[in-house]
Formats: C-alpha cells, sequence, structure tokens
C-alpha cells in the first residue's frame, strides 16, 4: 500500500487566491476594507497565529461560518489540478490519501468540507504543530504503507526523520524554485515510478 499525505493551504487550496481566506477575509467582512485588511493583518502577526481564526471571527461578528464562506465562494479555493488528481488517485486500489494540516480544528474542518476534499481523501488529520514529523509516525503507524509520498509547500522535515521508505515533495505553486523534488503542480508527481517501483 502506499500512503499519500498532502498539506492543505497553499498546497491544494490557494489561500491567497480569490477564493482563499486571505482574500476573502479582507474583501468580504466589512464594507471598509481598509479595516477589514487591517484586522485581519494584526491577527495574521501573531506568533500563535493558529488562533487567528476564533479571533478574526469573532472580531468580524462572523457567526455562522460556514455559511458565510460558502457564500463568499470559497468552494472555489482549490486549484485546478486538485480534484482530477485525485479522482485519478482512487482509480489504484493500492493508494491511500490523508491530509495533514496545521491550524485550527474547525475552521480546516470547514475548509476541507466546503472544498469538497473531505470527500476525495481517506482521512483529513488537523493538528495545531507546524512540524508534522510525529504526525507523519503516527499516520505511517496506523497504514502500515510499503512506502509514503508527502507533499507540502513549506517542508521543515526531512527523509532522514524516517525509518521507513518516504518521498517529500515540496509545492511551489509560485513557480520561483526549481530542483529536485520540488514540484509546481499535482501532475509532476511521478504517479508511474511510485506505483511500479
Ligand atoms: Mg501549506
Amino acid at each position: 500500500m502506499i500512503l499519500f499525505i498532502f498539506d492543505f493551504d497553499n498546497t491544494l487550496g490557494d489561500t491567497y487566491g480569490p477564493h482563499g481566506e486571505g482574500n476573502i477575509f479582507r474583501t468580504k467582512t466589512l464594507p471598509d476594507v481598509a479595516k477589514a485588511t487591517e484586522i485581519y493583518e494584526k491577527y495574521r502577526r501573531w506568533s500563535d497565529d493558529i488562533v487567528v481564526y476564533p479571533k478574526l471571527l469573532e472580531e468580524y461578528g462572523i457567526t455562522d461560518p460556514q455559511a458565510f464562506f460558502i457564500n463568499a465562494g470559497m468552494s472555489e479555493q482549490l486549484y485546478d489540478d486538485v480534484v482530477p488528481f485525485f479522482i485519478k488517485l482512487r482509480e489504484y486500489p493500492e493508494i491511500q490519501t490523508v491530509i495533514l494540516t496545521t491550524g485550527d480544528e474547525e475552521f480546516q474542518k470547514i475548509k476541507t468540507h466546503i472544498t469538497g476534499m473531505d470527500a476525495l481523501v481517506s482521512e483529513i488529520y488537523i493538528t495545531r504543530e507546524r512540524n508534522k514529523i510525529k504526525h507523519i509516525k503516527t499516520l505511517i503507524e496506523k497504514y502500515n504503507p510499503d512506502k509514503t509520498i508527502f507533499v507540502d509547500d513549506r517542508i521543515n522535515l526531512s527523509e532522514s526523520h524516517f525509518d521507513t521508505p518516504i518521498t517529500i515533495y515540496e509545492m511551489n505553486r509560485a513557480n520561483t524554485k526549481s530542483w529536485t523534488n520540488i514540484i509546481h503542480s499535482l501532475g509532476e508527481i511521478p504517479l508511474n515510478e511510485i506505483l511500479w517501483k
């Protein structure tokens, strides 16, 4: 079995694009965009920015976040290659997929649900820790895969942290970097090679 673990923000969903929360909070919350931006920036700069969402919702007076974000267009947040890629992965019974995302539990759950991603993967795993090593190890123990593929736009770990086979891809959607194991879209993951090796 092959375990694919994907980060969500800026790997699958474009946080700062037209339908990302960065833009939604700034332009769809208050009539005064400058004021909304000021509040957003204030909480984005918090060192513990995981608590940013409950605070933001409170300051903006959003009481039903799911309805608010659906109405604001968050369902369009995924990059174009995401849904076709995950539908393709479902053709392979030997592949399991997990989204491992850092953030506020409620907010990350809302996002993965509104975008439809929770229907396309085996599991959504949410942590408040930026370092994902421990959580990847927990998932490897749970699924017991022959190999693991991890894809994230912020890589702060390496293959040497694991004693089971793992390949790490850095997702660089902005297309500013080029190196081994840096990818710019999901289509660059060498699926055939991974499946047949
Ligand atoms: Mg990310």
